[in-house]
């Protein structure tokens, strides 16, 4: 039997369409009715629609180049299914070589209206090389048979049959002769026709099928090429997105290694053994970059033993590619398989840990995990005990790459939402600052009264009101007397503490709609709403008084000062700075008149109120 492993198995997801394709062939496909001498019988309509030729053929080991003719009665040979592996080991004894015949009866009908001139066969994957004789001529081979030996084992061909092929009575005779391969390459995968389509139709349509049957498979690859490049370009524009570096390069590892698997490969001028070599590479390297992105995409640390075994894989791709011809895959792949099952253990144990702490992504990962073994298992069944069902390894690999995607797209959506409440955060953060800087622009720092911008603004919003409500207000300016000579004789600090104090007194004796500002560095300036020129004097005078008879403490000294004020009540028409400047004239001439007085600066003059 031959060894099959999980990840070769993903291979098969890039022929899913295929796959499906050839069933739906195989379902449409109608079995060709036996004729009396138990040979399959072609009618056109099975030439038109393409007959399958997959069943039991006549099979004998051993190589003699008489066999293709058609004279050779195969009836003692052995029967061997189409296509199947012969069994393993093989027969070293005849150099790995045996071959395969399969007689149709062709309806008479068919050959006389020459309906058969376009008449072709279509064979699958066939380990390693063989030749296709039909009516004992040589129709084309793949790769070459000893002694010229040339592996190639996994091309598919449409041979085109001639006419003369096709004997008197009707007969159409087949002869595969299959060279196995090396007895390592034997020994590992066994030989003959492994799997495909081996169909008898019109040439043309076969050729066509093989093509469309491809391109599901083609654009698979490219879509998880695709796919791959993107978030390598993603990573490319933030480097800090590890996970989509990985993700990237997992998604281009598999669209490469499942390009390696379709027809498609064949397009491109390289050695078989060169794209041998870049699918098993591909095949190696995958556990290494699987446990990467997935510790990645959960944010888990790598850690030195995990790191080494991560490394051992890398290394054996590498030996893989390096070392010449592909004898060293049949010898090392059964132990890495083996060496692959502590990854797929510890992954699935890290991922279910992973579960239960709560890791967000370790959820969706799982899933897809689970769903690919399960599918991987379902595909190893097929292989080692025939289990009658359809390969969906295929699936089970879009279901892990939808997962990581899934989980990419939460991690970001994730990132994104916490990004937001940050954003929104600081900008209510910022809000406050800037709403206290521009509180603290208004006051002032020594007395906590509104500083001249302060006041300006507040006056400003006053004036507005006053021309709705039509209540006017008045400015009381006031500066204290004598001052410069008060701090040369009591020192600067002193004069800070009597202006504080003066601030204090001047808002315990005014209302709380009142506005106080320090209007300069010993002058402050009052806004009184809804009050005329005489309810000002009356207020301005009752400071004057408090202050003049206010006893200013400091460093156990007892200090008397005096202020003078200035009023002047807000006229419509006017501006704010043409009233300041009446206030401020009353407040000069209260100077004048010998201080600690109150002034009013009428439009007329001025009126002394004391
Ligand atoms: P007048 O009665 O004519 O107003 O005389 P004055 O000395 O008060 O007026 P002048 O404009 O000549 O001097 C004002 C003084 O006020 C000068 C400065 O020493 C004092 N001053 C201004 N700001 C501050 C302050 O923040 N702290 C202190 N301690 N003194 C100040
Ligand atoms: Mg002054
Ligand atoms: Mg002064």
């Amino acid at each position: 039997m031959a060894q099959k492993h999980p990840i070769r198995l993903i291979s098969k997801a890039f022929l899913l369409a295929t796959g499906l394709f050839c069933l739906l062939l195989a379902g449409s496909l109608t079995q060709a009715a036996s004729t009396t001498d138990g040979l399959p019988f072609i009618t056109g309509e099975n030439l038109r629609e393409g007959i399958s030729l997959r069943g039991q053929w006549r099979f004998k080991p051993g190589d003699s180049i008489a066999w293709a003719t058609p004279a050779v009665d195969d009836s003692s040979w052995s029967s061997m299914a189409v296509p199947d592996r012969w069994p393993s080991g093989g027969f070293p004894e005849s150099g790995q070589m045996a071959w395969y015949r399969l007689s149709l009866r062709l309806d008479p009908e068919l050959v006389r209206e020459s309906q058969i001139s376009q008449l072709a066969v279509r064979i699958g994957k066939v380990l390693s090389a063989y030749e296709l004789y039909a009516g004992g001529k040589l129709v084309g081979g793949v790769g070459s048979l000893p002694p010229l030996s040339e592996v190639i084992y996994d091309q598919e061909r449409v041979f085109a049959i001639p006419t003369s092929a096709i004997s008197k009575d009707n007969v159409l005779i087949l002869a595969l002769r299959v060279w196995g391969g090396d007895e390592a390459l034997v020994k590992a995968w066994s030989g003959g026709p492994i799997s495909g389509v081996y169909m008898l139709g019109q040439y043309r349509e076969l050729v066509l099928e093989g093509m469309v049957s491809e391109v599901p498979g083609l654009l698979f690859c490219a879509l998880i090429l695709g796919f791959g490049c993107y978030y390598l370009y993603l990573y490319g524009r933030n480097r800090k997105l590890s996970t989509y570096l990985w993700f990237g390069l997992m998604a281009l590892n598999i669209g490469i290694y499942g390009l390696m698997l379709t027809q498609w490969k064949y397009l491109f001028d390289i050695s078989f053994i060169a794209m041998k070599k870049i699918e098993l590479g591909a095949i190696y390297i995958f556990p290494a970059l699987a446990i990467q992105m997935l510790w990645s995409l959960l944010r888990l640390p790598i850690g030195p033993l995990l790191r080494a075994y991560q490394v051992s894989f890398v290394l054996v791709s590498m030996i893989v590619v390096v070392v010449p011809g592909d004898i060293i895959h049949y010898q090392t792949l059964s132990w890495w398989q083996l060496w692959t099952l502590p990854a797929i253990a510890t992954a699935l144990w890290v991922m279910v840990g992973q579960v239960r702490v709560g890791n967000p992504e370790a959820k969706t990962v799982l899933l897809g995990a689970i769903i690919f073994l399960a599918t991987a298992i379902n595909d190893l069944l097929i292989d080692l005990v025939y289990l009658d069902s359809v390969r969906l390894a295929p699936l089970g690999f879009v279901a892990i790459l939808l997962a990581m995607a899934v989980s990419m797209a939460n991690r970001f959506t994730a990132m994104y939402s916490k990004l937001e409440s940050e954003v929104a955060e600081r900008t209510a953060d910022l809000s406050a600052a800037n709403r206290r800087l521009a509180e603290a622009a208004r006051v002032d720092h020594l007395t906590g009264l509104l500083n001249r911008r302060g006041f300006t603004e507040e006056a400003e919003t006053e004036i507005r009101r006053m021309f709705r409500s039509g209540k006017s207000f008045s400015l009381v300016l006031t500066d204290v007397d004598n001052f410069k000579s008060f701090n040369d004789r009591h020192g600067h600090v002193c004069g800070d503490h009597v202006l504080k104090r003066m601030a204090s007194i001047l808002e315990e004796r005014t209302r709380d709609v009142d506005r106080i500002a320090r209007w300069g560095g010993e002058e402050f300036i009052l806004l009184l709403p809804e009050t005329e020129t005489e309810g000002a004097a009356n207020l301005a005078e009752k400071l004057r008084e408090s202050i003049a008879e206010n006893v200013f403490e400091f460093d156990n000294q007892r200090l008397k000062i005096t202020m003078t004020f200035g009023i002047a009540s807000f006229r419509r028409g006017e501006s704010l700075d043409t009233c300041i400047a009446r206030a401020d004239t009353a407040l000069y001439h209260g100077k004048e008149g010998g201080r600690n007085k109150v002034m009013i600066g009428n439009y007329k003059g001025l009126s002394v109120v004391s």
